[in-house]
């Protein structure tokens, strides 16, 4: 089989103009980027309003190995099969992030014949908009940074006689915003800015600070779940950066840097289309990570797909103990709208790692086995393939299990996982099939497809794990107690602190994100399977005051990744016409 890049190579793809206006779009709505991609224009959402909304399908996954099991090439596929079948549909999915596909996991285009295309585009830069959320998230660094010099160098009291405008009295040891770039690099995790030659002072004043992937940026979190422009500039508005010597919220406002960082994400707040091998629409639009964020694309983009298709399938980070509960209890509830069916994909190979049988440790290359026929792992896996249907049934929703079929796996083990779904008892509606959408495309998810309209017909009861009129710690506990069934939580003093803080603050109605690891259910990513004799350790929490939600870090996750010993760069590079090769 091609590979990927190849796959896409040889497709011969629609111009975007036509698919948009096949889409219900008019020109007046996009913003062409060349002929194979197309800003479209959030304003739209206007002359939508009276459309009637379509169903929304969120694909989520078992606990998944770090190559990923196959959610992105799954939503594609199943788009491409809905519309096989002659149903009007459309994909949103996040825009990839350098980190990864430079790193572990590669490109995160899809694969086989279920890619959105061109996939060099998608997964290189796109259009920008993490660069623009990059750059917006370092402009309120250097604001910091900057002004805490400048009233420093004055004193304050001359400092705002001069300027005309307050002093701030930021306390150095309480600035909270760190530095972000959309890259794996560890050395950057701890640093100390404002360095100077001896006895001089003018590149600031020492401190220690770090960075954070962009994925990780509070303002990632907050182009995904602005309702419009005015609204990412209202919650740009309240980003706390740190606090002042009497320990009062310094904001994004109070800087005076809120309108200048909207301005500079003022394109990014517009989704980008794009399109499948197959010539279905895909809406491209912010990236932040399932593990340290809140892990779906964007609420803008889903508006735009309900009210122009009868389906839009768009995709939560990780298993669903990740993306899926915080598409639920985060994203829905911001929304104003929950899913109607949730996918969850599960492969041989995922099931088998998930088994216990095998030592499997972070960073270290996976077991052969979990790729061969091997039955006693698989019905010891299975029981993490059941506890995320359970997982994903407890948010009322019906559930289509989709078993993602990779080129080594057998008929036989395929069914027999297949029977063993079929054979259990589950508190809601259930259905199975296997997908061959890598493999086959469109045609390869007809299956699937049909079974998503049968679950979508069926009615749903979408209800989030906790209202936000509860307590951070009421959230906090029912997020780790409910949706991972631990048994119970350990908060640092330091997460105590903060709890109380944020509470007297008035932030104790803002919505839970756990940032924690996706290789297991629990905080520690060696306990596979489906574990619940586990106590999840939160050692910090972090306020997102724009964004809507408090983070809780939960054991030992990094907000900036590492690369690994052989990260996926290795491969990349150009062939003697210019062509990029090594992408998958
Ligand atoms: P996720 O979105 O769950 O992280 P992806 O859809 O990105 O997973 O898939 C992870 C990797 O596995 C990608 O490189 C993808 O091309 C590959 N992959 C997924 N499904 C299959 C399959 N059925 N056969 C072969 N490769 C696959
Ligand atoms: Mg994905």
């Amino acid at each position: 089989m091609k590979s990927d890049i190849e796959i896409c190579r040889d497709t011969t793809l629609t111009p975007i103009d036509l698919i948009a206006q096949r889409a219900g779009l008019l020109p007046e709505d996009l913003t062409p980027q060349g002929t194979l991609k197309a800003k479209v224009k959030p304003s739209i959402l206007k002359r939508l309003a009276d459309n009637e909304e379509g169903k929304l399908v969120v694909v989520t996954a078992i606990t998944p190995t770090p190559l990923g099991e196959g959610k992105t090439v799954t939503t594609i596929g199943l788009a491409q099969g809905l519309a096989k079948i002659n149903q009007s549909v459309m994909a949103c999915i996040r825009q990839p992030s350098m980190g990864p596909v430079f790193g572990v996991k590669g490109g995160a285009a899809g694969g086989g014949f279920s890619q959105v295309a061109p996939m060099e585009k998608l997964n290189l830069h796109l259009t920008g908009d993490i660069h623009a959320v990059t750059a917006a998230h370092n402009l309120a660094a250097a604001a910091i940074d900057a002004r805490v010099y400048h009233e420093e160098r004055h004193g304050y009291e001359s400092f705002s006689e001069k300027t005309g405008m307050p002093a701030l009295r930021i306390d150095m040891e309480r600035i909270v915003w760190k530095r972000v770039m959309d890259h794996n690099d560890r050395a950057l995790r701890m640093i100390t800015v404002g360095k100077n030659q001896p006895g001089k002072t003018i590149n600031g004043i020492e401190r220690e600070d770090g960075f954070d992937i962009s994925a990780a940026s509070e303002l990632m979190a907050i182009l995904a779940l602005s309702k419009d422009l005015a609204d990412m500039r209202l919650r740009i508005g309240r980003v706390v950066l740190a606090y002042d010597l009497d320990g009062k919220p310094v904001t994004a406002e109070d800087l005076q840097v809120a309108g200048a960082m909207t301005v500079t994400m003022i394109e990014a707040i517009e989704p980008t289309m794009m399109q499948t091998l197959e010539g279905v629409p895909t809406l491209i639009h912010a990236g932040p990570f399932a593990n340290i964020a809140h892990g779906n694309s964007s609420i803008i983009a889903d508006r735009i797909a309900l009210k122009l298709a009868d389906y839009t399938i768009t995709e939560g980070g990780f298993g669903s103990d990740m993306g899926f509960e915080k598409a639920c209890n985060i994203k829905a509830q911001q929304a104003g709208r929950g899913p109607d069916c949730a996918v969850v994909v599960a492969t041989l190979r995922g099931l088998k790692a998930n088994s216990g049988l095998y030592d499997l440790r972070p960073g270290q290359a996976l077991p052969q086995a979990i790729f061969e026929t091997d039955e006693k792992a698989l019905v010891a896996g299975f029981d993490n393939l059941k506890w995320h249907i359970n997982n994903t049934a407890k948010y009322g929703v019906p559930v289509v299990v989709a078993i993602n079929r990779f080129p080594q796996d057998t008929d036989a083990e395929l069914t027999q996982l297949k029977e063993m779904i079929e054979a259990e008892q589950f508190a809601t509606h259930v259905d199975v099939a296997i997908s061959e959408a890598f493999g086959k495309g469109g045609e390869g998810a007809v299956e699937l497809a049909k079974a998503v309209t049968r679950a979508c017909e069926t009615p749903a009861n979408f209800k989030p794990l906790y209202e936000l009129s509860q307590t951070l710690e009421e959230k906090l506990m029912t997020v780790a107690e409910v949706g991972y069934g631990c048994r119970g939580v350990e908060l640092s003093e330091l997460a105590k602190a903060q709890l109380a803080q944020f509470k007297a603050q008035g932030y104790d109605n803002l919505a839970l994100c756990m940032a924690k690891t996706p290789l297991s259910i629990s905080h520690d990513p060696s306990q596979k399977g489906a574990p619940s004799d586990f106590i999840v350790p939160v050692r910090e929490l972090k306020l997102c005051a724009g964004a809507g939600f408090v983070y809780a870090l939960c054991g030992n996750v990094m907000t900036m990744p590492g690369l690994p010993e052989k990260p996926a760069y290795l491969g990349l590079d150009i062939d003697a016409d210019g062509n990029i090769v090594g992408l998958s």
